[in-house]
C-alpha cells in the first residue's frame, strides 16, 4: 500500500516513515503544501498523512481542493495539540481521521492499519487463505503455522493483492501502490515477485487472468 506522507518536520517525518516501512508500506514524502496538492492529486495513494501546518499552503486548504477534484483518497490529518478548531475544520474539510501531536509511533501505525482496512472493507487485522494466514499488523506470514520469510517488496504486492480481495488487479496498478514515486517501476519484475510469492506460499493463493493481472479470490 503507497502512503502519501505531508509533513514538514524532518525528525517526525523520518520517524513516520520509518515506522510505515517497517510494515511494509511504500512512502513519498512531501514537505511543503504545493507539493502535497500536486502529489496527492495525480498519484494514486492508498492513503494519505496530511499535516495541518505546512508551508506554502496550508493542509486544510489542499485537502478541500483534493474533494473538490473529486479525489476521495482516505486523509488521516496531523494536528496541533491545542488545534481543536483545526480538527474540526478538517473533518469538515473531508479528513477521514486525525492525530493530535505528539503522539505515540503505535497508535499511528494501527491508525493507517484501520483507515487501509476500512477502505478495503475488511474488518480485521488479518488475512487468512486455505493455509496462508497474515497478520497487517507485524506483517508475519504463515503457512500451517509455520513462518514464511519475504522480502518487502513481496509483502508489498501480497498486502494489496489482499487489501483488495477479489478484485483483478493489473500489473501496471500493482506497480503504482508498491513503488515510491522515484522508484524503478518496472510493470516486469510483478511477474517475478508473483513467482517467489506462489514458491514460497503455493501455487493456489494467487489467481493469474491471463493477460490483464492477478487477483486473490476470496479470503476470510
Ligand atoms: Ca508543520
Amino acid at each position: 500500500m503507497r502512503v502519501l506522507l505531508a509533513e514538514d518536520e524532518p525528525q517526525l517525518c523520518a520517524q513516520i516513515k520509518r515506522l510505515l516501512v517497517a510494515e511494509g508500506r511504500v512512502v513519498d514524502v512531501v514537505n511543503d503544501g504545493v507539493e502535497a496538492h500536486f502529489m496527492g492529486s495525480t498519484e494514486p495513494y492508498d492513503m494519505i498523512i496530511l499535516d495541518i501546518g505546512l508551508p506554502e499552503r496550508d493542509g486544510i486548504s489542499v485537502l478541500r481542493d483534493w474533494r473538490k477534484e473529486g479525489i476521495a483518497t482516505p486523509v488521516l490529518i496531523l494536528t496541533a495539540r491545542d488545534g481543536w478548531s483545526e480538527r474540526v475544520d478538517g473533518l469538515d474539510a473531508g479528513a477521514d481521521d486525525y492525530m493530535t501531536k505528539p503522539f505515540h509511533m503505535p497508535e499511528l501505525a494501527a491508525r493507517v492499519r484501520a483507515m487501509l482496512r476500512r477502505q478495503s472493507g475488511h474488518v480485521k487485522p488479518v488475512f487468512e487463505l486455505g493455509n496462508v494466514h497474515f497478520d497487517t499488523r507485524n506483517g508475519r506470514v504463515t503457512t500451517d503455522g509455520i513462518p514464511v520469510d519475504l522480502t518487502a517488496q513481496e509483502i508489498a504486492v501480497l498486502t494489496y493483492l489482499f487489501h483488495n480481495t477479489g478484485r483483478m488487479i493489473s500489473r501496471t496498478e500493482l506497480s503504482e501502490h508498491i513503488y515510491e514515486y522515484d522508484g524503478d517501476r518496472d510493470s516486469n519484475t510483478i511477474a517475478v515477485f508473483i513467482t517467489r510469492l506462489r514458491k514460497k506460499l503455493g501455487p493456489d493463493l494467487i489467481t493469474t487472468v491471463r493477460g490483464r493481472g492477478y487477483m486473490i479470490d476470496a479470503a476470510a
